[in-house]
């Protein structure tokens, strides 16, 4: 008998199938990924085993924990159940955590509510648990409220609060899609080390992170399973088409742009830009150049904290640089974009994260489209749409009526239709799903070869950046530690953090299976460490680090702001690896 058996389960809402006669099963200690696009029935199906579920959703079928049914506990069995035997760990600990209760009380009271242990055994469980888990100084972290720790930090405690009744099935939803890249490595380790012959439900859309950490795989579409099998055979010979176009469309190291012949042309140039908020007491970017060229695209990547967004907010004169200078052209532009021509401003043009969300939910597409030119009817509207692969009969509908994807198309349409020369993604493509994010990618690069359109792509994901970018400069702590082309950044990663986000980057190949990460967090901006800002998570630092801050330089066709670079560059040449 499995430890947990998923039996024609089926999960429907007035209208809408979520779940459609799901089979599965999970032995003692095994790992098996749930893997599928949004609206797949991932989340439905782990709730429904978890006895979450809102009150009108109609539940079919059968859920078996050691034989038991749980569709036919009552209240108080399935809390047991849900305490002791299976746990869950969400994507945002905030939802999990009472904001108003110490971190270590919330998890000693699940042992007192179960009498698992009592008074000064309690605590001191959860101690040695929070110190299990990586959290540093564990008697102070059980004195903190959720909201003194970080985003890492918080999932942490979460996952020693699931795993504090060592239960047999721990049920982990999107665990690390809210953390940075080198955080998220971090967490998923924990897990694998953790979790000893604790089975493991991992949900994910990232089929990255099931390639490192399950030793099965099944996908789900609209509600039902398309296949199940071992990861490895899964990704090396998948029996359904759409489980190939996931993988394909999984972003991985390797894929790289070639040069544009128009970028020799130099259209934008930030020099020594600051970004000061005073209101938030912090410095977002410090002293920092950018030069594009046109048919380029430049990446900025880094984690949370960086000043990327600041960066193109102060070029694009949303925020006032405290001080540096944008020039477009050779001519120096007003920082305040109300003081800058509307010539000026038909230059540049942006696309946000969130695709609907970015879109005035009150206005049709073809006055969204329209607006920037000041006309709905022109033909270059529908031109504009055609473009970005979207018919007429998109013309009349509203925000609410689109996917993700064509929402995506139609922000594009309304920042290219002025003919920018300059488009800043912010994030774009974080929010889609893997092959819809791909057709958006395709897009961007087709308006990018056919009109010369420079690029500032704003991205966490390193794995998508490698495949669209030209040039990537990485930050951190508000300043540029890196700039290099993608194929000399890739191969050769030179900044200690540089090499610390590529290794991070969860490889779609299960063989691959690499996994080395930066401990730590991105530091607070608001108080950024003396000397080199990333000292404290840097292996490799010495004593001039922590007091010397590492000015950026010119080695090897890159700029680089390490102290060691030489050094540490030989090191790598000379390891046998
Ligand atoms: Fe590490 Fe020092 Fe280089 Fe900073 S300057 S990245 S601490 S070696």
């Amino acid at each position: 008998m499995s430890l947990l058996e998923v039996d024609t389960l089926s999960v429907r809402y007035p209208g809408v199938v979520a779940v459609d006669g799901l089979t599965f099963s999970i032995d003692r200690g095994e790992s098996l990924g749930l893997v599928g696009e949004s609206g797949s029935g991932k989340t439905q199906t782990a709730m429904a085993i978890m006895g979450l579920l809102p009150a009108d959703a109609e539940v079919e079928g059968d859920i078996r924990v050691d034989g038991r049914s749980l569709l036919s506990l009552d209240d108080a069995a399935l809390n047991r159940v849900r305490a002791l035997e299976i746990s869950m760990v969400f994507q945002d600990p905030m939802q999990a955590l009472n904001p108003f209760v110490r971190i270590g009380d919330q998890i000693a009271r699940i042992l007192l509510e179960h009498r698992l242990a009592a008074g000064d055994d309690a605590s001191g469980k959860v101690v040695d648990m929070l110190d299990r888990v990586g959290l540093p100084d564990p008697e102070r972290q059980y004195r903190a409220y959720p909201h003194q720790l970080s985003g890492g930090m918080r999932q942490r405690a979460m996952i020693a609060a699931a795993l504090i009744t060592d239960p047999a099935l721990l049920i982990a939803d999107e665990p690390t899609t809210a953390l940075d890249v080198t955080v998220q490595a971090q967490i998923l380790d924990l897990l694998e080390e953790l979790r000893d012959d604790t089975a493991l439900l991992l949900i994910t859309h990232d089929l990255g992170v099931v390639a490192g950490h399950c030793e099965r795989m099944l996908v789900l579409d609209r509600g039902r399973k398309l296949e199940e099998g071992p990861t490895r055979t899964l990704f090396v010979s998948p029996d359904h088409p759409h489980t190939r176009t996931m993988i394909d469309a999984a972003p991985r190291l390797g894929a790289r742009q070639p040069p544009d012949p128009r970028m020799s042309e130099t259209i934008l140039i930030a020099d020594q830009v600051d970004v000061i908020y005073p209101e938030d007491q912090l410095q977002a970017v410090h002293s920092t150049d950018l030069i594009l060229k046109a048919g380029e695209t430049l990446a900025l990547v880094g984690e949370s904290g960086s000043g990327k967004s600041s960066l193109v907010r102060a070029i694009l004169g949303l925020v006032t640089p405290a001080a540096g200078d944008v020039e477009f052209d050779g001519i120096a532009l007003p920082p305040d974009v109300r003081r800058r021509k509307p010539a000026d401003l038909k230059r540049m043009s942006m696309v946000f994260q969130d695709p609907v969300g970015s879109l005035n939910p009150q206005m049709r597409v073809r006055d969204i489209v329209g607006e920037p030119i000041g006309s709905s009817r022109h033909s270059s509207v529908s031109a504009t749409l055609a473009r970005v692969g979207l018919d007429d009969s998109f013309s009349d509908r509203y925000p609410h009526q689109l996917s993700g994807g064509q929402a995506q198309r139609v922000a594009i349409a309304r920042a290219i239709i002025t003919q920018p020369r300059v488009l800043v993604c912010d994030e774009a493509v974080a929010a889609l799903d893997g092959t819809v994010r791909q057709q958006i990618i395709d897009l961007l690069m087709s308006i990018q070869r056919e009109t010369g359109l420079a690029i500032i792509f704003i991205a966490h994901d390193l794995a998508i950046v490698e495949g669209l970018s030209h040039r990537v400069m990485v930050m951190y702590l508000g300043r540029p530690v890196e700039i290099a082309t993608a194929r000399d950044l890739f191969s050769r990663p030179g900044h200690p953090y540089t090499r610390a986000l590529v290794d991070a980057v969860p490889e779609p190949d299960p063989l691959s299976n690499k996994y080395s990460f930066v401990r730590g967090e991105t530091p607070s901006p608001i108080a950024p460490p003396l000397g080199c800002a990333f000292h404290p998570r840097c292996e490799h630092a010495i004593a001039r680090c922590r007091v010397e801050l590492p000015k950026p330089r010119e080695v090897d066709n890159r700029t680089i702001a390490c102290h060691r670079y030489e050094e540490l560059r030989t090191e790598v040449e000379s390891s046998p690896n």
